[in-house]
């Protein structure tokens, strides 16, 4: 029998599995970039790779199952598997589960990765910079024309149904200078939108006190509106997830206004209730929000709000659920995505009293999305008749399909045109919408 834990010469050959969120897409892309720089190559099949790495995520009970049979699946199909990411916090269950393993390290542990690489799959060569061609935007899994800029790492909040911070850690700001070194070597490399993610996009530079840090010879402060302003002065679409409604939010609503940033918000509400957002622990859980989204549209009409929302959280009422779909009423937000409470392993929230049962959450989610539907449907048949940016994601015989400022790739609608396939990925064009349901837009090419 052969030994799978010696180190084999083999050819450098890596293949490569990555779940879970864009945060750990971005971990992915990392890693990735480090072993092409160490002269490694990454294949697309098991029986070509002399390792496997599996990036996991642990964010929920049924991420960790798939996680968990994705390394079955690699250790079934190849013999040699490495694991990282999320799940790998919990590497004792990893262990258990499949003892075959090589070598477990958690979320953002490049290094430990690339070492086990190394150890098991000594590289074929050293790295030449004069020979390997490791793209200067370093190596991406999402297309060319869009990519995911991670300002931060960590999470400084405590919200009970999360379990992130035990496994992700306190907030770690990246140096705005690097962020910003990043974007512009993503945009020379021809991406047409950056997508900023992080756990928490508007906490960027709490753990720094707001430093000064410099991007091309020029102060910068390491705060999301310094950010934003910079991201805007690059000419792409720059678009914001995750983030909490804390009031100096107020304050890129203009940047959004002025066309420097798009006029799109992804803030993760959860819930509307007061009771329950408490029990959540949820950031600026306090917050006027009503009252602040009105502003905002106030200053940006065209502003896109995007949320998610947990319905049957413990101790939910049927009064508390009903405030959340009057408040629904009011928020008119545009694109929605509802979960029904899961208990996650470690999480708080599971110590909290009034469970409710698996019927009443399932009847509250399809009231839930019935009710915003109608809200999204009619925010959507609005833009009948308006002339639009698309950038196009993808074109076959039929047409192009692209996004609009107010879709993000993966979560939201997509504008379809039919009959243009003539269009490039990664082209912006303007066009007329024609038609809409709740999801998407139909539209056609303006000249
Ligand atoms: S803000 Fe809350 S939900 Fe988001 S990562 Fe931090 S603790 Fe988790």
């Amino acid at each position: 029998m052969t030994d799978t834990k010696a180190p084999v010469q083999g050819n450098g050959k890596v293949g490569f599995i990555s779940l879970g969120c864009p945060k750990a897409l971005v971990d992915s892309e990392r890693i990735l970039t480090q072993l092409r720089m160490d002269g490694y190559e990454v294949v697309p099949t098991y029986n070509d790779a002399d390792v496997v790495v599996v990036n996991t995520c642990g964010f929920i009970d049924a991420a960790k199952q798939e996680s968990l049979d994705a390394i079955g699946e690699a250790i079934s199909e190849n013999g040699r598997v490495i694991v990282t990411g999320c799940m790998g916090v919990e590497a004792e269950r990893i262990r258990e589960t499949h003892p075959g393993v090589l070598a477990v390290s958690g979320p953002h542990a490049y290094e430990e990765v690339v070492g086990a690489v190394h150890q098991y799959v000594p590289p074929v060569r050293q790295h030449d910079p004069f020979v390997d061609l490791v793209p200067p935007q370093g190596v991406r899994l999402t297309p060319r024309h869009f990519a995911y800029l991670k300002i931060s790492e960590g999470c400084n909040h405590r919200c009970t149904f999360c379990i992130i911070p035990s496994m992700r850690g306190d907030l770690v700001s990246r140096p705005v200078g690097d962020v910003m070194d990043e974007a512009k070597r993503l945009v020379d490399a021809g991406v047409q939108e950056l997508l900023v993610i992080s756990q928490d996009t508007s906490a960027y530079g709490v753990d720094v006190k707001y430093r000064t840090g410099f991007w091309q010879g020029r102060p910068l402060k390491t705060k999301m509106q310094s950010l934003c302003e910079a991201l805007g002065e690059l000419g792409v679409w720059v678009r914001l997830h995750y983030v909490y409604p804390y009031p100096h939010v107020d304050d890129i609503i203009p940047l959004m206004a002025e066309g420097k940033i798009l006029p799109y918000l992804d803030i993760p509400f959860q819930h509307a209730s007061p009771k329950v957002l408490k029990a959540m622990k949820r950031p600026a859980h306090d917050s006027k929000t009503l009252e602040r989204i009105r502003k905002w549209r106030e200053i940006c009409p065209e502003l896109t709000i995007r949320s998610t929302f947990i319905v049957g959280f413990p101790g939910e009422t049927e009064e508390d659920f009903q405030y959340l779909l009057d408040w629904l009423d009011e928020a008119q937000l545009d694109r929605v995505g509802a979960f029904t409470y899961s208990p996650v392993e470690g999480a708080r929230a599971n110590d909290i009293e009034g469970a409710v049962p698996e019927e009443v959450k399932e009847e509250r989610l399809e009231r839930f999305m019935a009710h915003q539907a109608k809200i999204s449907a009619a925010r959507l048949q609005r833009k009948i008749g308006q002339t639009i940016d698309v950038l196009i994601d993808e074109v076959d015989e039929e047409g192009a399909i692209g996004r609009s400022k107010a879709d993000a790739p993966e979560i939201d609608g997509m504008v379809y045109l039919n009959g243009e396939s003539s269009l490039a990925p990664g082209q912006v064009v303007r066009a007329m919408v024609t038609e809409a349901d709740e999801h998407d837009l139909w539209a056609d090419l303006v000249e």
